[in-house]
């Protein structure tokens, strides 16, 4: 299973997140409006749509195996 991390680092921490806005799962959010985004892994497909809209180019993403029992641990 693969999903969207963003590097904090190479978060830019724009004003609008343009990942955030081309995810038509609303999986890229904002705690707060000065707080840079984090992906739910909850709603996130791993789709990648988001990778070419991040103008930081700060998406990441990673893969987690299923476990025996065929759930993921996210
Ligand atoms: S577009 Fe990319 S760099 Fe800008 S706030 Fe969103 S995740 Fe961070
Ligand atoms: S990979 Fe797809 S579902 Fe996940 S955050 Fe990016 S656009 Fe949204």
């Amino acid at each position: 299973m693969k999903r969207a991390l963003i590097e904090a680092d190479k978060c830019l921490n724009c004003k609008i997140c343009t990942a955030a806005e081309s995810c038509q799962r609303s999986a890229i959010f904002r705690e707060c409006d000065d707080e840079k985004p984090w992906v739910d892994f909850y709603k996130c497909t791993g789709c990648m749509k988001c990778k070419n809209s991040c103008k930081g180019k700060a998406i990441m993403f990673i893969t987690q195996p299923c476990s025996m029992s065929g759930r993921s641990s996210w």
